[in-house]
């Protein structure tokens, strides 16, 4: 079974107002919609402020995309912020015995998190599609391919026609 990468975030969640920062790159080798041209890199930071996790970072990377009009491949820098924050439930292992914070486990976190390591790849790859363009055009004045910057006129085929009749004369009877 293919093994998540995981940033354990347990220290942060036991010890509220404890910040925790990492240094990550990601080639995202699971992502196989998106060209990566250079690793996505930055960092990431998490705090507690024992209610609500919040995960605060700056991420760079260039994608290959297709121009609009030309469909030639373009270079994209993206640099993006990310900030998120996740409730926990429980009081925090500093705070009171035998006492442990966690990650609250809703549907919609869950797949971000196991236990309360953060699968961080998934974040960034969320937080990319996110981010980047949804129309990339490789200069402004792209002319686009030759022969259809213009949709081609409709064909009118002459068995359009025949039917029209035909339909016509349904009607009539
Ligand atoms: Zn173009």
């Amino acid at each position: 079974m293919h093994r998540e990468k995981l940033l354990d975030l347990n220290e942060a969640i036991q010890f509220p107002g404890k910040v925790l920062s990492f240094e990550l790159s990601t080639e995202l080798e699971e992502e196989e919609d998106i060209d990566l041209l250079s690793s996505l890199h930055g960092t990431l930071s998490a705090v507690s402020n024992i209610n609500m996790l919040t995960i605060t970072g700056h991420f760079e990377t260039s994608v290959v995309m297709e121009c609009a009009r030309c469909l030639q491949p373009v270079v994209v820098d993206l640099e993006f912020d990310i900030n998120e924050e996740f409730p926990i439930s429980g009081i925090p292992a500093s705070m009171a015995k035998n006492s442990y914070a966690q990650i609250k486990t809703e549907a919609e976190f869950a797949p971000l998190f196991e236990g309360n390591s953060l699968i961080y790849e998934e974040l960034l790859r969320q937080s990319l599609w996110l981010n980047l363009p949804s129309r990339q055009l490789c200069r402004s004045d792209c002319p686009g391919l030759p022969g259809i910057e213009t949709p081609p006129e409709p064909i009118h085929s002459e068995f359009e026609e025949i039917y029209e009749i035909l339909k016509k004369r349904e009607q009539e009877d």
